[in-house]
């Protein structure tokens, strides 16, 4: 695993957070893990959401489960990698990610993988970080073809309730590492049924920074960009935008996508931007639980 240390000034998160009113930050002090098969899934599908609630007083740490190694147009699979993960870093920077733990497990190659070995590598990162909150793909999401995300929204489902478990990985707690529940948790998936969408998130004042971030991952982007105008040439198609497939053009693309999708999204909400999810609380909402519970302290 390697840690990938955060880079510079988060100047998109800062200025956020600067026009916010200082008690306006409702989570102070909560921390959340966000668990990303690739380095651009977090940012397309939750990044207005995650860059709002670090806004609003959230830490943030990122879990990079694969290395990224196949997503590029025309790159080897080292140097695919390598700039995927300087990429991260930048993008991650402009979300206002502090940490990012890189897991490197082969990309588009974890259908292998036994989903109990990345559990484990979940539960010692949920047991350290303590999150109050996850994000990653929703584990019953229909249509998810690609193996890293399914087994990805497995493994992370699983961690969130087994870290809390003392017949679990019990050598970690020699090592200081306490149980850890996680609380509460928000799954994205490429396209969601209505009734599982709960959680509707406006996410108007984070869009741009939302689509600088994704705009960083230039070479996940280009490679898009280049697999869609060679898909609509075999269909005997052109997208004029395409001609010429410079950084502007790529840069316009991703603004056009990303914003087309939070439309859609907020549309049945009447909101501008939007980002769903299916969201798992801490327990139900009007439930027993839920309305006896009283401050600890
Ligand atoms: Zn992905």
């Amino acid at each position: 695993m390697q840690l990938i240390s955060r880079r510079g000034f988060l100047a998109g998160a800062a200025a956020a957070a600067a026009a916010m009113a200082a008690d306006a930050k409702p989570y102070d002090g909560r921390t959340m893990a966000v668990i990303t098969a690739h380095a651009d899934d977090f940012t397309i599908f939750a990044g207005g959401t995650i860059a709002k609630m670090i806004a609003e007083g959230y830490t943030a740490h990122l879990i990079r489960i694969t290395n990224d190694e196949k997503d590029s147009y025309d790159l080897s699979a080292g140097e695919t990698s390598h700039r995927n993960t300087t990429e991260l870093r930048a993008a991650a920077d402009i979300i206002g990610i502090k940490d990012i733990y890189s897991l490197d497990f082969r990309n588009d190659e974890m259908d292998a993988l036994s989903e109990t070995e990345v559990r484990a590598r979940l539960i010692l990162l949920f047991r350290k970080l303590k999150p109050w909150t996850i994000f990653t793909f929703d584990p019953s999401a229909k249509y998810e073809e690609n193996p890293d995300h399914k087994k990805t929204a497995r493994a992370a489902e699983d961690a969130a309730w087994t870290a809390s478990g003392h017949l679990f990985l019990e050598e970690q707690f020699s090592l200081g590492l306490g149980r850890w529940a996680v609380l509460d948790r928000y799954y994205w998936a490429r396209q969601l049924d209505d009734s599982d969408v709960n959680k509707v998130v406006d996410i108007g004042a984070t869009i741009d920074q939302k689509i600088r971030a994704v705009q960083a991952q230039e070479t996940m982007m280009r490679h898009t960009a280049l697999a869609t105008k060679e898909k609509l040439a075999q269909a005997n198609l052109r997208l004029p935008l395409l001609d010429n497939v410079d950084e502007a053009a790529v840069n316009r693309l991703v603004d056009i996508q990303i914003r087309e999708r939070a439309k859609a999204l907020g549309a049945k909400q009447g909101i501008e931007y939007a980002e769903v999810f299916h969201y798992i609380p801490i327990a139900g909402e009007g439930s027993y639980v839920m309305k006896n519970a009283v401050p600890l302290k």
